[in-house]
């Protein structure tokens, strides 16, 4: 007997390969393949606050929009609350069930658990956002890992990940009673959004070129460049993680192809591993898009100076790496991953602002914005997350500049007043010589600005903070 089936694309899953829900729902009848557009979110003002984002998402959508059109079926994008309009469509639409991925966020869980509630037919959540769903693993007394090792550990004894499933050839036509309610998805200027060119593009074919790519060019030396902040040492896919225009599933495997077994096959995967289990960690503590993990951090006595927040928001602090971070993240939407380390821990420990600030900001302009990465890299950081950066650790934004961008090539991209700079000076400009900066052209306090903190004041000032507060 022949069911209709509703696919409920949700914005992580934007592809038609390795796409469970989809295949199974076209091996067993009818296919409606549904995007639910919420105003809230696609309302200009709102689009604005998440350009990035914004672009991405709807290059994705457009692209899986004349995918299925290719294979004879179409997007039904249809405008409203989730968990209003879902439930109505399916009685609407006489659907049998209702299908998508499962989401790992508190308020997506809430958002489930409503539509579940309201919905008169079944509703499957597939797993597939990850390599294992989130909180399958756990220690031997029955608890979710704290630390790292030992959850990629486990996860190697355990899991087993299957071949990639491949992109269905021909889907059956939407029945023709469903397109009354269809809009168009909107374009950016119809969002009042500026496309930022360099962005990446968005899209499941981009995503399989990128994968390509990073294949060819990059992954064999990915355990040495992974961290050289001045080399495109990394796979750039995790915009294409987040949006689902890979599946994590088929970038797994075919790594394992093509480097199995090598140092640089390990290192990758184990960053893999890492995203794994931010995912996991969120799901069995979803208090922690509030709360640091480590208890003893609540009510630490963060600061708040607007002047020095505008610096860093800006890359005007004086100290390059940071700034080049900032830049990087506003100009291409994405920072590299060492950045964001550095990034992150001046803003924690160097300006005492609270690390939230710094993750709601992450989370206005990356492009691979994703709650559980963003907070436990955030968390990481300012050392009060689950298997933290210890908070006494202390990143030197000069000597890290200087060991991951050694001639200074990322600073320069980024900080074009800095661009002359010769690379003995171009981490610590404040110590060059009156004649090194007047031949690079540099003014301190005037082109560029002097370090709005010094770094060993910065740094006691943290430690006896927070071993004040921790004593506690
Ligand atoms: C403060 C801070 C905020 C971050 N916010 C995000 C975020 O919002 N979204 C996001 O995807 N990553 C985030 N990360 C993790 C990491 O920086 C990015 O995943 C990485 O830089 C993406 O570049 P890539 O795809 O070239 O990575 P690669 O080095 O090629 O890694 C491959 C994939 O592994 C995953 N990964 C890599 N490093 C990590 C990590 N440390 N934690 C979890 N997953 C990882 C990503 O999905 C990535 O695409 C954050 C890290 C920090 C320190």
């Amino acid at each position: 007997m022949s069911i209709r089936t509703i696919v409920w694309f949700r914005g992580k899953d934007l592809r038609i390969s390795d796409h469970a829900p989809l295949r199974d729902a076209l091996a067993t009848g009818e296919v409606i393949p549904l995007f639910v557009l919420d105003p809230h979110f696609f309302a200009p003002a709102r689009a604005r606050e998440l350009p990035h984002r914004m672009q991405f998402l709807l290059d994705s959508l457009h692209e899986l929009e004349a995918m299925l059109l290719d294979r004879g079926s179409r997007l039904i994008v249809v405008a409203g609350k989730s968990v209003e309009v879902v439930p109505r469509l399916a009685r609407e639409w006489k659907a049998d069930r209702v299908v998508a991925h499962r989401w790992v966020e508190p308020f997506a869980r809430e958002r489930d658990r409503r539509i579940r509630e309201a919905l008169g037919v079944k509703f499957e959540l597939y797993e597939g956002e990850t390599l294992m769903p989130p909180g399958a693993l756990r220690t031997g007394v029955g608890k979710p890992y704290s630390v790292f090792s030992q959850f990629a550990r486990a996860f190697r004894q355990k899991a087993t990940i299957d071949r990639p499933l491949a992109a269905p050839r021909s889907f059956s036509p939407v029945p023709r009673d469903i397109l009354a309610c269809v809009i168009d998805i909107p374009t950016c200027d119809q969002l009042g959004i500026d496309r930022n060119p360099a962005l990446l593009q968005g899209g499941e074919k981009a995503a399989k070129a990128r994968l390509r790519r990073f294949l060819r060019d990059t992954a064999e030396a990915y355990a040495e460049h992974r961290d050289r902040m001045d080399l495109p040492g990394t796979s750039r896919l995790s915009a294409d993680l987040k949006f689902g225009t890979l599946s994590v599933r088929e970038v797994w495997t075919a790594v394992e192809d093509a480097l199995n077994g090598t140092t640089a096959a390990r290192s990758f995967l184990n960053e893999l591993l890492w995203r794994e289990f931010t995912h996991s960690t969120l799901w069995d503590r979803p208090e922690l898009l509030d709360k640091p993990f480590r208890p003893a951090f609540e009510g630490f006595p963060w600061q708040y100076d607007e002047e020095l927040w505008q610096a860093w928001v800006l890359g005007r602090t004086g100290y390059p790496i940071v700034d080049a971070a900032s830049r990087q993240l506003i100009g291409e939407g994405f920072v590299h991953n060492r950045a964001r380390m550095i990034s992150a821990s001046f803003l924690c420990k160097h300006l005492l602002i609270d690390y939230r600030r710094g993750e709601a900001h992450y989370m206005k302009y990356l492009t691979d914005g994703d709650w559980a990465q963003n907070n436990a890299g955030w968390q990481w950081s300012a050392g009060c997350g689950c298997d933290a950066q210890p908070y006494f650790r202390i990143f030197n934004p000069v000597t890290q500049g200087e060991k991951f961008d050694p001639e200074g090539n990322y600073v320069r991209r980024w900080v074009p007043e800095l661009e002359k700079m010769p690379s003995r000076y171009i981490h610590n400009p404040w110590e060059a010589p009156e004649t090194v900066l007047r031949d690079a052209g540099v003014v301190l306090g005037a082109s560029y600005p002097r370090p709005v903190v010094e770094h060993r004041f910065a740094r006691e000032r943290f430690l006896a903070f927070a071993s004040q507060h921790l004593k506690r």
